[in-house]
C-alpha cells in the first residue's frame, strides 16, 4: 500500500499498476524499460504539463476532429495506464482503437482488448495483415484501421512505426515525454507531456474547440517548435536545478 501523502505517489502508482500488469502478461518487460525512460524525462520537465505542451494537445484535437479517419492505436502500457481516459477521448473524437503492439502475441492483444473494453473503449477487430512498409510482427494492423486512417494518435509508439505511417501519407500525432527520440522528430505533430496527464487534456480540448479555433490551431507552429519549447523548458529546469 502507497501512502497517499508520499511525494512521489503517482510515480509509484503507476510503476505498481505497470508492475502488476506485467504479471498478467499485458505489459511486456520492454515496456516496463521504456516506462522508465519515460519517467526520466518527465523528472526533467518537472512533471507538469507545460504551456507549449498544452498547445499540442489542443492541436492534437483539433486534427482528430477534422480527421476523416482517426484511430487511437494502442499498446500495453497505454492500455495499464489509461484504458479509461481512452474511453473517453474515444467518445469525445470518434476515433477508432486498435491495439497494436511492438512485442506482438494474439495473446496479448486478446488480453489488452479485454482490459479495454472493460473500461468502455470499442475496440475494433479483425485478422490483422502486414500492410505497414516494415519487415515481420511490426508490419501487422487492421485494413480497416491503422491502414485506412488519414491521422493516428500513437502513444508512446516507436521510432520505426512511426516513421512507417508518416512514410504512408498519415497524419501521426505522438505522446512522447522525449523530444529527442526518433518518434517524437519524424511525427506531424509531438505532444511532449505525461500519457496520463495527456490524454484528459486532449479530451477536455475535443469538447472545446469551435470550428474557427480548430483552423487556428491547424495552422499553428510546426513539429519542431513543439521539440524545441519542450528542450528549452528541460534546459531553463537544469539551469535552476540547484538554486
Ligand atoms: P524511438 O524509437 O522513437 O527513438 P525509443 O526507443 O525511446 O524511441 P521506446 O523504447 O519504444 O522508444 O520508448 C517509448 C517512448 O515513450 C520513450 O521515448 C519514453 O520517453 C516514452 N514514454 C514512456 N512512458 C511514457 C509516458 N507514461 N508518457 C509519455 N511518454 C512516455
Amino acid at each position: 500500500m502507497i501512502p497517499a501523502d508520499h511525494p512521489r505517489y503517482r510515480s509509484l502508482l503507476a510503476r505498481e499498476r505497470l508492475a502488476s500488469c506485467a504479471r498478467e502478461g499485458v505489459v511486456s518487460l520492454e515496456g516496463l524499460a521504456a516506462h522508465g525512460r519515460g519517467e526520466a524525462f518527465d523528472y526533467l520537465i518537472g512533471e507538469r504539463t507545460t504551456e507549449s505542451a498544452l498547445l499540442a494537445e489542443r492541436t492534437a484535437a483539433a486534427m482528430l476532429l477534422s480527421a476523416r479517419s482517426p484511430v487511437i492505436s494502442v499498446n500495453g502500457n497505454t492500455a495499464a495506464l489509461a484504458a479509461a481516459s481512452i474511453a473517453e477521448l474515444q467518445s469525445a473524437s470518434r476515433a477508432g482503437v486498435e491495439v497494436n503492439l511492438f512485442h506482438r502475441t494474439e495473446e496479448r492483444v486478446e488480453k489488452i482488448t479485454r482490459l479495454l473494453e472493460s473500461a468502455g473503449v470499442e475496440v475494433l477487430s479483425g485478422r490483422a495483415e502486414p500492410l505497414l512498409p516494415l519487415s515481420h510482427a511490426r508490419a501487422l494492423c487492421l485494413r480497416e484501421g491503422i491502414f485506412s486512417a488519414d491521422s493516428v494518435l500513437v502513444p508512446l509508439e516507436d521510432g520505426d512505426r512511426c516513421q512507417a505511417l508518416v512514410s504512408m501519407g498519415k497524419r501521426v500525432i505522438a505522446i512522447d515525454l522525449n523530444p529527442l527520440s526518433r518518434t517524437a522528430r519524424t511525427a506531424t505533430l509531438t505532444v511532449v507531456d505525461e500519457l496520463t496527464r495527456a490524454l484528459p487534456s486532449i479530451t477536455g480540448a475535443c469538447g472545446e474547440i469551435d470550428p474557427e479555433e480548430g483552423e487556428r490551431l491547424m495552422r499553428s507552429p510546426d513539429n519542431s517548435y513543439f521539440l524545441r519549447a519542450a528542450l528549452d523548458e528541460i534546459r531553463g529546469n537544469l539551469e535552476h536545478a540547484l538554486d
